[in-house]
């Protein structure tokens, strides 16, 4: 018998998250098929894609943005693809056909 492997009392219990906010590490990105992506120009920063994102991945940036039509908006929507899983919920959601939903080209 291996010396090294642990013994059963020296193993992490299991279903327990034992440090907090480790999932920023597991890209889970990779399991996308579609892709998510905000028209800025048409989005009216109604926000509910952020509210009903599951994950959590879109971030509102401090970052003005002014459309092609010469709308100043305070805030800039930004997603986090490394996190995004593609589910659909946010493009589902907008109230104004903002977000295209494309396939995921790799
Ligand atoms: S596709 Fe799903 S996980 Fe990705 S930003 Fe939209 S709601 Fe969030
Ligand atoms: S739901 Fe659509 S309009 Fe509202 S903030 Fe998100 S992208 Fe913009």
């Amino acid at each position: 018998m291996d010396s090294q492997l642990p013994t059963w009392r020296e193993l992490p219990l299991g279903g327990v998250i034992l440090e907090p906010g480790n999932s920023v590490r597991r890209k889970t990105g990779d399991w996308r098929v579609f892709k998510p992506v905000i028209n800025q120009d048409a989005c009216i920063r109604c926000l509910l894609c952020w509210v009903y994102c599951p994950d959590g991945v879109i971030h509102i940036l401090d970052k003005p943005y002014t459309s092609s039509k010469g709308k100043t908006w305070d805030v800039t929507l930004e997603i986090d693809y490394d996190h995004c899983k593609g589910c659909g919920i946010c493009v589902e959601e907008c109230p104004v056909d903002a977000i295209d939903f494309i396939e995921e080209v790799k």
